[in-house]
């Protein structure tokens, strides 16, 4: 017997919706990038681009409806192409000596910190570069978090934009860039988040973005040796490492980041890193009272960086609760010092700023995001 033929009744289950196309974070966007987008995914004319980018990196516009001198129906079309992802100042605290530190609420509901230092002769913004930090070292808060992510191009160099118009409003300045010098020292680890760092970096030195110097821009790493190469190859800004230990057996205690790449591997690293002109190698050492601040450390110190450019910074530990360590009392920092300039090592005590609101080296680590999701997997080392 034939079998009756299959009949196929129409399929009548509404399709799903068309995923919305996701925004492009403009405010990620180098000026190269951002001027391909709009030409190339907008179909404007290109010098568009730089009216928008001005906008964001220089005045700090955190919407297109801030961006009068573009069109309404060209405001139109970014919003519903593009998005400038925003980071909010949540919370600030005021120093006695005057340094700021300011938190601020991702989109995601994360927390990060930036902090500012002004002197009499800069003022200087101290700048995260991820949630957390996946290293680890034992006598840092911001090292107990578990790296959480990454943070954007765009949320990175938001600190710098918002604390700038901050400061133009608290000092009553003209100026649209108070700020006149950044380090990378905050939260994270830049050299772990290598690809926007750089983005970054090339947004904060742009012309059309707030144009900083080479000169007035350091970036500091735990000592990631792979990436310190890069680093030197693809930017022109200052380095700092974090050494904070004369012995591997010392340095592989505190930071766990030892045990890959050790004082060898990281000074091989440093010798062979391109210097501009007259520029040296900045060395962060924390005087941890004594575990790694005796004479003998001292001339380890001596004999470790006798073959390299270098300057030292003498940090005394900033306590902090539950973590172990205690400071350095003030004449030995002096006479750790002492002995380095005798062995013709620049070095220099670094002045504490902010410990009173816990904004000092090694003490950011908000809280006000805990709770909300763990940790993640840290991404493979280089
Ligand atoms: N991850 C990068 C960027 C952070 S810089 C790096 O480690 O270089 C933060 C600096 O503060 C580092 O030199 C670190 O060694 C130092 N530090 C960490 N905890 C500290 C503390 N409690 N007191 C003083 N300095 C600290």
């Amino acid at each position: 017997m034939m079998s009756e033929p299959a009949v196929s009744t129409p399929d009548t289950t509404p399709l799903p919706a068309p995923a919305p196309a996701k925004l492009v974070d403009v405010s990620s966007l180098t000026l190269e990038g951002l001027t391909r987008f709009v030409s190339e995914q907008l179909g404007e004319r290109a010098f568009r681009s730089g009216q928008i980018y001005r906008w964001i990196h220089q005045r700090g516009a955190t919407s297109f409806d801030e961006m009068t001198d573009l069109s309404k129906a060209f405001r139109q079309k970014l919003k519903e192409r593009a998005e400038i992802v925003p980071l909010v100042k949540d919370l600030e605290q005021r120093s006695v000596d005057g340094t700021i530190k300011y938190r601020f609420k991702t989109r995601d509901g994360r927390y990060i910190e930036s902090v500012y230092m002004p002197s009499e002769d800069r003022k200087t913004l101290c700048v995260s570069t991820q949630v957390g930090c996946a290293m680890a070292c034992s006598f840092c808060m911001t090292g107990t978090l578990g790296l959480k992510r990454n943070l954007t191009p765009g949320e990175i160099v938001a600190q710098v934009h918002t604390v700038n118009r901050e400061v133009r409003k608290l000092e009553n300045l003209e100026t649209w860039r108070p700020l006149s010098n950044l380090v990378f020292m905050g939260m994270g680890e830049p050299l772990h988040n290598f690809e926007n760092l750089k983005t970054a970096l090339s947004i904060l030195q742009s012309e059309d973005g707030p144009n900083f110097s080479h000169r007035h821009i350091t970036v500091s790493t735990v000592g990631l040796v792979p990436m310190i190469e890069r680093f030197g190859q693809e930017t022109d800004v200052k380095l700092a490492i974090s050494l904070n230990a004369s012995t591997d057996e010392q340095r592989s205690k505190t930071m766990p980041v030892n045990r890959k790449w050790n004082i060898a591997a990281l000074m091989e690293a440093c010798r062979k890193f391109p210097l501009r002109q007259g520029r040296r190698i900045t060395f962060e050492y924390v005087l941890l009272r004594g575990f790694n601040d005796t004479d003998e450390d001292a001339h380890r110190l001596i004999e470790l960086l006798k073959d390299v450019p270098a300057k030292v910074n003498l940090i005394p530990y900033n306590e902090n609760p539950g973590l172990g360590f205690q400071t350095t009392m003030e004449e030995r920092a002096e006479a750790f010092r002492e002995i380095l300039a005798q062995g013709h090592i620049a070095a220099f005590i670094r002045q504490n700023r902010g410990r009173d609101i816990a904004g000092a080296c090694g003490q950011l680590a908000n809280r006000g995001g805990e709770g909300e999701g763990k940790a993640t997997q840290a991404p493979e080392l280089p």
